[in-house]
């Protein structure tokens, strides 16, 4: 018996961090979907009682460290499975690049799992396992479009934004998720972006508005801390992108665009500029 499932991209259309809270997490309002970038994984069952994970991929952990790994044994403990099962992934998002690679394979592993071994296990429960390994599983359990409050974990579903292009670029450094939140000060935030108006933009499938309200208020720190980040934002504008955001903590930054042609345009104007660069529709 084999089950494949697809893992795909998320990036943020809009990241927001309300106050830090007295368990030392911060407060987010963010709006999260899903690009059509996205690692493949096939998960075929074994008789022995063992997780095996393998992955075309050189430069992630195959042990218990990887998400799809511990996603697995979470599964196999909560519901009591004795067979085991070996972890093909096709690695094509980039890693460390605030695009939830690793969320959405753990995801992916939950969703496949419950197939493979006919657990019936609600999406609503397969959230909550979510939950325990990573405040962006949950979303990416059940993907689409989403408004995510809290520490990331209540989230409400929202229509799909506009049907566009979305181009993006990956700098070659690794950017620390933890360093960029530490070195937020959630009472000194300059300019918060507005959640309602994406929120709104989306429901009325207005795309230059969409494009308008983008905004993240980790974007000012990574880009000060990485220059090479900010150049490429930069360059980003200038090639035509409707709108141009840094997804997550970074480093990837986004672009988006309606039409094809200027996707296309866009694309090989940064190819020069960046090694890491994939055109790909947003999923609605
Ligand atoms: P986030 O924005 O959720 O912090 P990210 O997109 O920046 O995530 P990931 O690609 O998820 O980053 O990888 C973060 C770290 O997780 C990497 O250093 C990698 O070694 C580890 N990791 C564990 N499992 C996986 C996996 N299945 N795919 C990619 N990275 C994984």
């Amino acid at each position: 018996m084999k089950v494949f499932e697809k893992a795909p991209a998320k990036i943020n259309l809009s990241l927001d961090v309300l106050r830090k809270r007295e368990d030392g997490y911060h407060e987010v309002e963010m709006v999260m979907t899903m690009v059509d970038l996205a690692d493949r994984l096939e998960m075929q069952e074994l008789n022995r009682d063992t997780i095996i994970i393998s992955s075309q991929a050189g430069y992630i952990p195959l042990d218990e460290k990887n998400l799809a790994f511990q996603a697995a044994r979470l599964i196999k403990d909560r519901y009591d499975v004795r067979k085991g099962v070996y972890i093909h992934l096709d690695k094509k998002i980039p890693v460390a690049a605030g695009l939830a690679g690793g969320s959405s394979d753990a995801a992916a592993t939950l969703r496949g799992l419950n197939r493979l071994w006919k657990l019936d296990i609600p999406e609503d429960e397969l959230m909550a396992l979510g939950a325990e390994l990573g405040s962006d599983v949950p979303f990416c359990v059940t993907g689409g479009t989403a408004v995510a409050r809290g520490r990331g974990e209540k989230l409400e579903a929202i229509p799909s934004p506009p049907s566009c292009w979305v181009i993006l670029a990956k700098p070659p450094l690794n950017v620390s998720t933890s360093e960029v939140y530490g070195k937020l000060r959630a009472d000194r935030i300059a300019r918060h972006p507005s959640v309602p108006d994406m929120i709104e933009a989306i429901r009325t499938k207005d795309f230059e508005r969409v494009c308008g309200s983008l905004g993240n208020v980790l974007e000012d720190i990574t880009l000060n801390l990485y220059p090479e980040v900010r150049q490429l934002k930069m360059c980003m504008e200038k090639l035509g992108t409707e709108g141009v955001l840094m997804s997550g903590s970074g480093p990837t930054v986004f672009g988006l665009v309606e039409k094809e042609a200027k996707a296309i345009r866009i694309y090989n104007g940064l190819r020069g500029f960046c090694k890491e660069v994939y055109a790909v529709r947003m999923l609605t």
